[in-house]
C-alpha cells in the first residue's frame, strides 16, 4: 500500500508567438544548445533533423532539473516509435538502434548538463519562437493521471495503458515530458511538406501521437531517453 503523494513539481509550456531573433535557451526551432564538438543530429536518410523545441528543464524537477532538453525530429520521416526490446528492457543503444522498417530511428532527443553553445545557424524549417514554463498544480495526487497540454514534470495523462521501461543500462526510464496529441510547429513557407502531416505549413511529431518522453535517471547517456507515442 502507497500512502497519498504529493504532487510532482510541474510546469506548462507556453509557445510565444514573438519570432526569435537571436539563440533562446527555452525556444520552438531556434538555435540549438548543444554540447562542445556535438554534432547537429541527421536522420539516417540524410537529412538533418528539425529541431522542434528545447527548453531548459527547471531545478525542481526530481532527476532532470538543470538539464537542456531538445527534441529533434526528421521531417521526411513521419512515423510512430516502436519499442525495441531485448530480456526485458530497451535495447542496447536504442537511440541508434534499427527501428523496423528503419536503419536508426527517425528522431533524436537529448537531455543534457553540458548545453552551453548556440549552434551558429537557426533550426531552417520550425519557425523559432521563445517557450515560456510556469508553474502549476498538475494533480493533488503523484499517481495522476496528470494534465494533457505541453508540460515538463508531473505525471502523463497517459491517453491509453500506462507504459514502463527498463534502460538498457537498468535504470528505470522516468516521465520528463509531454507534448499533447495533435500538437503542430509552424515552419516557414515553401519547405517540403511533411508526408501525413495535417497542414502544409506545419510538421508535427511522431505523426501528431500524444508524446510522453521517458528519460534515463542514471544518465547514461544524453540520447538515453524513449518517446512513447499513443492516442
Ligand atoms: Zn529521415
Ligand atoms: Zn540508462
Amino acid at each position: 500500500m502507497r500512502g497519498v503523494q504529493a504532487a510532482l513539481p510541474a510546469y506548462a509550456i507556453e509557445v510565444g508567438t514573438e519570432p526569435l531573433d537571436r539563440p533562446m535557451r527555452n525556444s520552438v526551432g531556434g538555435w540549438a544548445f548543444l554540447a562542445d564538438g556535438q554534432e547537429w543530429p541527421e536522420c539516417f536518410c540524410g537529412e538533418r533533423m528539425a529541431l522542434f523545441f528545447q527548453f531548459d528543464i527547471p531545478f525542481q524537477v526530481e532527476h532532470f532539473g538543470g538539464d537542456h532538453l531538445l527534441v529533434f525530429h526528421c521531417r521526411a520521416h513521419n512515423d510512430a516509435a516502436e519499442p525495441q526490446l531485448s530480456g526485458g528492457r530497451l535495447v542496447p543503444r536504442y537511440w541508434d538502434a534499427p527501428q523496423p522498417p528503419y536503419p536508426r530511428p527517425f528522431w533524436r532527443v537529448l537531455l543534457q548538463r553540458h548545453a552551453v553553445l548556440p549552434a551558429a545557424e537557426a533550426e531552417p524549417s520550425v519557425r523559432a519562437v521563445p517557450l515560456m514554463l510556469q508553474p502549476f498544480t498538475d494533480t493533488p495526487e503523484a499517481e495522476g493521471p496528470g494534465a494533457g497540454f505541453f508540460k515538463v514534470g508531473g505525471t502523463p495523462s497517459w491517453a491509453q495503458d500506462p507504459e514502463y521501461y527498463t534502460c538498457a543500462c537498468g535504470a528505470d526510464l522516468v516521465y520528463v515530458c509531454q507534448v499533447p496529441e495533435g500538437m503542430e510547429f509552424a515552419v516557414h513557407p515553401g519547405l517540403p511538406e511533411q508526408p501525413y502531416s495535417v497542414g502544409a505549413d506545419t510538421y508535427n511529431l511522431f505523426l501528431a501521437n500524444e508524446v510522453y518522453l521517458l528519460a534515463c535517471p542514471a544518465h547514461c547517456d544524453p540520447a538515453a531517453v524513449w518517446p512513447v507515442n499513443q492516442n
